[in-house]
């Protein structure tokens, strides 16, 4: 068995004493953590931390970083909860481990770009703070060094995510260096047969040209010096995979494309890089439209350089990059380098504050040089996030705004769903419809086919299309029974007038409608239902009838509810109407019918004045949808009285709206419930079985 590795001291040596203190701490709890555990290669677990923050620690990372990086997989290999590394080694440490161990849960799984893009700006946004995406791509980056020893089709599935998401993101992120070795890695593990014949050409093509290109490294250095301009030249390495890249998207030949070779001069200032440039320029001649001012206008990552390709005197193309020490560190580390662990005690909010600074700058270079509004999107979204992005149950990302809940995403998937949508399940836990969602949440939507929109879903919902769609169902319905309402009443009032709808032709309606206020025949009817219009008047025009429409309300017959008309028919709240209750009906302007119980005492005065307002109607006899009514029980005070009450209403197959009591500490306490019931049969049987209970001592239905 290989030895637990120790902890190399000389690799954190810039940081302070007690940091390292501390940080040796951190390696001892995950070795102790991860005892007896290997990595696929035979060697101990706690080698994968170690060179975790290795790599972090090469990138020059503060040491709360670096703690979180020992400890990055102890919650999810060793199962030590979170309260366990906040106690040991303090909140922030532990807060990173729960980011890094978050991004490990979710897994890519769609082959599409676009869902491509959505994962990686899902994970940005779920590490809230830049460290936990250091800490994953660090994590990756060695997990990629080690592939080799990983079956090969997990290996395959770890490359290509590599390639569309991790790789990506390091060069969003401008960690320059660590963009081109994940690319590489991802490549020889995607394609190991074109990697080894591609390594192997580009190795040949380097030692057949090894002379030319020293000679040209020669000559551009002492140009440099001649100039007066301190500078370090060194040839640069093609990547493989950019040469592969660049061999498939134009379709060149390898040698086409290796008869390009580069350097690199870095300078001390800013003015240093266009003398360079100029002194280059002055040595071979430029090839016309290559040049690149990148320092003038730096990249979307914040990448600076001059670019420029030159002549040889072999006629082959030369590409040069020129660049101070500072934008060459940028271009290598990127957002790391405002991590970089400084001597001076700098709290950590600056840390972060600077590297906010520094991406805001990058959006403000990047509103300046057009071609933005992609890259302003990313960085936005990215690590300012206002977007949430969750999974269907299939696997598919879908982008929402911040505080999204699951009938937005209903009504995303699609109208039908959001209009049909009963409850949602989360992570596979049911969930209510109004709660939010958060970053990496699967979601699943259950409908019911006869399910219809909530008004109150309007109060919660933050998309425009979830919004939309729920008003404009909402309407739509509200029109409909308006509608259907409308023309039971007509019907009604033509009744009493010894005919019907169907003795009506359609010149009487054209002449009607055309005479008022409403734009078709459906709008007119709607507009008795709702009560813009009295039915009998109407009726008398349809008939060409001139009376006063008054006499009306004295007409026999009357209209028959069912209760689950909706909006357009009311019960009002005062006396509660349950069927077998005698009702009339209101017609008042934009409330549609409102059906009251005949002696319901707030209707007694306008029954008397104004009877034109009231028709007669009934219930029904077919009608099996349930109805809120209010009753009063007055209890001896009990412990467990309620109890009692309650499983008594359920056994007579009522359920319970709400209950309320008054707060009485006396005797008796009184207890208001709102019942819903089939209809006054069912609500006196409710009543009959509660008045057996001894404990209760009156009981009464409420109506006032
Ligand atoms: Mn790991």
């Amino acid at each position: 068995m290989a030895a637990v590795p120790v902890l190399d001291e000389k690799r954190f040596a810039y940081l302070k004493p007690s940091d390292f203190t501390r940080l040796a701490d951190a390696y001892r709890f995950s070795e102790a953590a991860h005892a007896g555990q290997k990595r696929q290669s035979g060697e101990p677990y706690v080698s994968h931390p170690l060179a975790v923050a290795e790599i972090l620690a090469g990138w020059r990372l503060d040491g709360q970083t670096l703690m979180a990086a020992f400890l990055h997989d102890v919650m999810e290999d060793a199962s030590v909860t979170k309260t366990e590394i906040s106690d040991t080694f303090g909140r922030p440490v532990a807060e990173l481990v729960d980011g890094v161990s978050k991004l490990d849960k979710i897994e890519f799984q769609s082959a599409e770009d676009a869902q491509a893009g959505n994962f990686r700006k899902m994970l940005l946004a779920m590490a809230r703070d830049v460290r936990v995406i250091l800490i994953k791509l660090a994590d990756r980056l060695h997990n990629m060094r080690t592939l080799g020893a990983v079956p090969p089709a997990k290996r395959r599935r770890i490359a290509r995510e590599t390639m569309e998401i991790y790789a990506p993101i390091a060069n969003r992120l401008g960690l320059n260096a660590l963009y081109h070795e994940l690319e590489e890695l991802a490549f020889s593990h995607l394609h190991p047969l074109r990697y080894s014949v591609l390594a192997k050409a580009t190795k040949a093509a380097r030692g057949n040209r090894r002379e030319v290109i020293s000679k040209t490294e020669v000559a551009m250095r002492s140009k440099l010096v001649d100039s007066g301009i301190g500078a370090a030249v060194t040839g640069r390495e093609k990547h493989l995979y950019s040469t592969y890249k660049k061999m498939v998207e134009k379709q060149l030949s390898f040698s086409e494309v290796h008869d390009i070779y580069g350097f690199r001069v870095v300078v001390n200032t800013v003015p240093d890089c266009y003398l360079a440039l100029g002194a280059l320029h002055a040595l071979y001649k430029p090839i016309p439209g290559k040049f690149k001012d990148y320092i003038a206008i730096p990249k979307a990552n914040g990448y600076q350089s001059l670019h420029t390709a030159l002549i040889d005197p072999y006629g082959l193309p030369v590409e040069v990059q020129i660049r101070t020490e500072h934008m060459h560190h940028v271009a290598e580390s990127g957002v790391a380098s405002h991590w970089m662990y400084k001597d001076e005690e700098e709290s950590l909010s600056d840390l972060q504050k600077q590297a906010h600074l520094w991406l805001q700058s990058l959006l403000e270079i990047q509103n300046q040089s057009g071609d933005s509004a992609e890259f302003l999107e990313h960085v936005k979204v990215d690590l300012f996030p206002d977007e949430v992005y969750v999974f269907t149950p299939k696997g598919r990302i879908m982008s929402l705004p911040r505080g999204a809940t699951a009938v937005d995403f209903a009504y995303a998937v699609h109208t039908d769903i959001g209009n049909r949508c009963v409850a949602a399940k989360v992570n596979g836990e049911l969930v209510p419809l109004r709660g939010e969602l958060r970053n990496g949440d699967r979601v699943e939507i259950i409908t019911a086919s006869h399910a219809k929109p909530n008004p109150a879903w309007l109060q919660y919902v933050r998309t425009g299309k979830a919004r939309a769609n729920i008003r404009h169902f909402l309407k739509t319905m509200q029109y409909e029974e308006s509608a259907s309402l409308g023309e039971r009443l007509l019907e009604q009032a033509l009744k009493a007038l010894g005919t019907g709808l169907a003795g009506i032709d359609d010149a009487s309606w054209e002449r009607v409608v055309r005479d008022s206020v409403s734009r078709s025949r459906q709008e007119m009817l709607a507009d008795i239902g709702l009560g813009k219009q009295l039915p009998a008047v109407i009726a008398r025009r349809l008939l060409r009838h001139a009376d006063s429409a008054r006499d009306e309300a004295k007409a026999t017959g009357s209209v028959t509810i069912r209760g689950t008309e909706g909006m357009a028919v009311q019960l009002a709240s005062c006396c509660r109407p349950i069927p077998g209750d005698q009702i009339v009906g209101s017609i008042k302007k934009g409330q549609g019918l409102v059906v009251h119980a005949t002696d319901c005492a707030q209707i007694e005065r306008s029954r008397r004045i104004e009877p034109e307002q009231w028709i007669d109607v009934e219930w029904d006899p077919g009608t099996t949808r349930l109805f809120l009514a209010a009753i009063k029980v007055t209890v001896a005070n009990q412990r467990g009285v309620l109890a009692k009450v309650a499983s008594e209403i359920a056994d007579a197959g009522a359920n319970i709206d709400s209950i309320s009591m008054d707060d009485d500490r006396s005797l008796y306490t009184t207890m208001a419930f709102v019942l819903e019931v089939a209809n006054r049969r069912h609500l006196a049987r409710v009543m009959r079985s509660l008045r057996r209970l001894p404990d209760v001592k009156k009981i009464a239905r409420v109506r006032e």
